[in-house]
């Protein structure tokens, strides 16, 4: 049962839905002889939430990793209600830096001001700590060392965990050398070998191998292994869905290991998320993605140096300052540092880094002529010493008036695994979610309930580089992505967009 209930003639509740009519209120924008002309619009649309929530299972792609590894403790953690002893005293285990486990948003206002509810309670959602793991990876240490090797956790909790985790063994995986740094070689002892049509069907039947050991409703996918190179797009190869389908046929050397992840996923209607930068998603893939009615989301997970570029950008250029320079400098030492450390794959993190303030930049034609952007550079270098706590510096330099200057400089340390961690939870628990959210427009009542499109934008604010349906705008600005997730979540109990008017403290 939900811990919110709507009293509205608006919304009914059955044992399977949550059923809500709202009105959906835009304003459209046409230019004439130099001037504007703004009509408001009113659309009427139904939602239709599924209450059933399902048994889910989360398959890692790189689940031996330092994000795999830590994010499998941390739900065995906070599941078995863990304390350990550290430096400071005793510690729980907590979701910190998930939205949907550690954020609350405002539901309304009573007697006593405004009321804020945990984000979860808002729509009925995977509890995290239910969430069941398995994945592949190309190493075969166990869950347990992994969690060792990756030497993110505390010691103390690594004890406690390590009987839980050591049972738990990546199934083999899909190596191709070319599309990772040569230095992973070393770890690549738990491969699958075959024709590509043949390793998908292997992914193929792990997913329903897991889904029936574990009796789970549903599975989700998600990439947090190794960043890979760009594949090469090309007419005839990866293109179209058929081109793509017939190149993995035809054992194409350029079909990437994530694509042939996100193929076998999408062919089990499983949605597949891509938490690394690489363009695993190519037209072929996100056409198929399309035609099979399965979501796919990411890329790259916006955890640390890119969120706070998201906040940071929008706040001074929402503030009419104009942000010239943006110098973004990294040093980790773990793993996905060593294999950033390649060109090839650094290019992927560096393409998917640069565009985030793109939007922001040009929602402003004050303060920037059509075209011109800030300098935007962006640095990552590999220093084994520092290990998960990766350094992130930055400076933003902005013109401010009247040949003023203003520097502001950042520097953030922190356990890469432990931001990122939260963000795979997020990212499954809101994709199920939204297999369970369908919508129509009220005026087509003959029409069918239909799902989101494909490419799931709902995911845009856990991801640095978001995947949005063709043709339709990006959005990378932290708070208006939390907007959208939050507002549509409140369309679906039929309420309101919080619009922080507050009108009814402004007038007696
Ligand atoms: P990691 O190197 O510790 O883990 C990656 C794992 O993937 C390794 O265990 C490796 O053996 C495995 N692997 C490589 N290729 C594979 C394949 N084809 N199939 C299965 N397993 C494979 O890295 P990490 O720190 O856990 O980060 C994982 C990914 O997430 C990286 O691509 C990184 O760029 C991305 N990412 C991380 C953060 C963050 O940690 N804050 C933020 C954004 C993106």
């Amino acid at each position: 049962m939900e811990a919110i209930t709507v009293q509205s003639p608006g919304v009914t509740y059955t044992d399977q839905y949550i059923e809500s009519k709202y009105e959906y209120q835009t304003t459209t924008v046409k230019e004439e002889c130099g001037k504007y002309i703004v009509t408001p619009k009113t659309e009427g649309y139904v939602f239709r939430t599924d209450r059933q929530v399902p048994r889910l299972g989360v398959m890692l792609v790189g689940w031996g990793g330092n994000n795999g590894t830590t994010v499998t403790a941390a739900v065995l953690a906070n599941k078995n209600k863990l304390s350990w002893h550290t430096k400071e005293g005793v510690r729980h285990a907590d979701y910190l830096g998930s939205i949907t486990q550690a954020s609350t948003v405002s539901l309304g206002t009573g007697p006593q001001g405004e009321v804020f509810v945990p984000f979860k309670s808002m729509l009925p959602m995977v509890d995290a700590n239910n969430i069941v793991f398995d994945g592949w990876d190309i190493s075969s240490m166990n869950l347990g060392d992994a969690m060792k090797r990756a030497q993110v956790l505390d010691y103390n909790l690594q004890t406690q965990l390590y009987p839980l985790m050591s049972k738990m063994k990546p199934r083999p995986s899909i190596y191709i050398p070319d599309f990772i740094a040569a230095n992973q070689k070393d770890r690549a002892d738990n491969c699958l070998t075959g024709t590509k049509s043949e390793l998908v069907d292997k992914l193929r039947e792990d997913i329903r191998d897991f889904k029936n050991k574990q009796n789970l409703d549903k599975v989700i996918v998600l990439w947090t292994a190794n960043t890979e190179r760009f594949s090469d797009v090309r007419e005839g190869l990866n293109d179209t869905a058929e081109n793509l389908l017939a190149s993995i046929k035809n054992n194409a050397e350029e079909v990437s290991p994530s694509t042939l992840f996100a193929v076998a996923s999408i062919l089990e209607g499983v949605t597949y998320i891509n938490g690394s930068p690489q363009n695993t998603f190519v037209p072929g893939a996100i056409e198929l993605a399309e035609q099979r009615k399965v979501f796919i989301g990411g890329d790259d997970f916006k955890s640390g140096q890119t969120k706070m570029k998201s906040v940071l950008v929008d706040f001074l250029v929402s503030a009419g300052i104009k942000p010239v320079s943006i110098v973004s400098y990294n040093h980790l030492g773990n793993n996905d540092g060593k294999n950033l450390s390649a060109p090839q794959t650094f290019r992927s993190k560096e393409i998917s880094k640069t565009n985030v303030v793109d939007d922001m930049v040009a929602s402003n034609s004050i303060l920037y002529k059509p075209n011109e952007k800030p300098d935007h550079c962006v640095v990552i270098k590999y220093v084994p010493y520092v290990g998960d706590s990766k350094r992130a510096m930055d400076e933003y330099t902005s013109e401010i008036m009247m040949g003023g200057r203003s520097t502001i400089v950042l520097h953030n340390t922190c356990e890469d695994s432990l931001l990122a961690s939260p963000l795979i939870l997020d990212l499954a628990i809101i994709a199920e979610l939204c297999e369970r959210i369908q919508l129509r427009r009220a005026e087509e009542s003959e029409k069918e309930f239909q799902r989101f499109n494909s490419a799931l934008s709902l995911l845009s604010i856990l991801c640095k580089a978001p995947l949005t349906p063709r043709g339709t705008p990006v959005n990378n600005a932290f708070f208006r992505q939390k907007s959208c997730i939050e507002n549509i979540f409140r369309a679906c109990l039929g309420l309101a967009p919080v619009n922080h008017m507050q009108l009814e403290y402004k007038t007696e």
